[in-house]
C-alpha cells in the first residue's frame, strides 16, 4: 500500500491518495480542497480511482468532491448520517465567511463492516461518531504496517472538536475506546490534520486516549 498525503487549504486537512502499487489502483480519502492539485497528482502517479470517500461531511474534508466527482467518474462514499451536516455547507461556509463549495451526489452509502477493495488491498469501514453523527475511519489491517484512517476523530496527541453539529463527547469517548484503543500498537494512524502517528505512541502520550481508556468505568 502506498499513501500520498496531500495538505490543502486554509484549514490545511489532510487528503490521502491510497494505491495498490501492483494494479495502479487508487482510493481518494478527504478531497477536502485543491481539487486541481489532487487529480494532478493522481494523474502523476498513474492510477485508475475506483472510489473517492469523505470520513465526514465538515467543509474542509469536502470541497473539493466536486473537482473529483468530474474528473473521476466513480462513486463517492458518506456514511448515510452524516448527509445533514455536508448538506448544511453553505451554513459551514458562512461560519468561515466562505463561498460554499458545491455539493455532489453521495452515490455511496457506507455502513460499518463494510469492505473496501482496492485493487489488491482490502480495506473495512468503521463508523467512528463523536466529532461527528456519521463520521467514519478506514482501517487496512492487513497491511504491513496496519494503517487507519481516522479523520478528525484522533490526531497526534489531541482529538478532534465535540461542540460542532451533530458532534457528542459521550460519542467520541466510547468510538475512542471501542475502536481506538482496541487497535494494536503498530497500526499508523492518518489523521485529518497534522502529521501521522501510531495506536502505541498516542496511547502512551495522549491525554485524551488516556482518559477514555478510563471512561465508562
Ligand atoms: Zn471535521
Ligand atoms: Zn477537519
Amino acid at each position: 500500500m502506498r499513501v500520498d498525503t496531500l495538505t490543502v487549504g486554509m484549514f490545511q486537512s489532510n487528503c490521502f491518495v491510497v494505491s495498490c502499487g501492483k494494479t495502479k489502483k487508487g482510493l481518494v480519502i478527504d478531497a477536502g480542497d485543491e481539487g486541481d492539485r489532487i487529480v494532478e497528482h493522481v494523474e502523476g502517479l498513474g492510477l485508475k480511482i475506483e472510489m473517492i470517500i469523505a470520513t465526514h461531511g465538515h467543509i474542509d474534508h469536502v470541497a473539493a468532491l466536486p473537482d473529483l466527482a468530474s474528473a473521476f467518474s466513480v462513486p463517492i462514499g458518506m456514511h448515510e448520517n452524516e448527509l445533514p451536516v455536508y448538506q448544511n455547507i453553505r451554513q459551514q461556509a458562512a461560519l468561515f465567511g466562505l463561498e460554499p463549495p458545491g455539493i455532489v451526489e453521495i452515490g455511496k452509502f457506507l455502513s460499518d463492516g463494510d469492505t473496501i477493495t482496492v485493487g489488491e488491498l482490502t480495506g473495512e469501514v468503521i463508523h467512528t461518531p463523536g466529532h461527528s453523527p456519521g463520521g467514519i475511519s478506514i482501517s487496512f489491517a492487513e497491511e504491513n504496517p496496519p494503517a487507519i484512517f481516522a479523520g478528525d476523530v484522533l490526531f497526534r496527541g489531541s482529538i478532534g472538536r465535540t461542540d460542532l453539529m451533530g458532534a457528542s463527547s459521550r460519542q467520541m469517548f466510547d468510538t475512542l475506546k471501542t475502536v481506538f484503543l482496541k487497535l494494536p500498537d503498530d497500526v499508523v494512524v492518518y489523521s485529518g490534520h497534522g502529521p501521522e502517528t501510531t495506536i502505541g505512541f498516542e496511547r502512551r502520550t495522549n491525554p485524551f486516549l488516556l482518559e477514555a481508556s478510563q471512561w465508562g468505568l
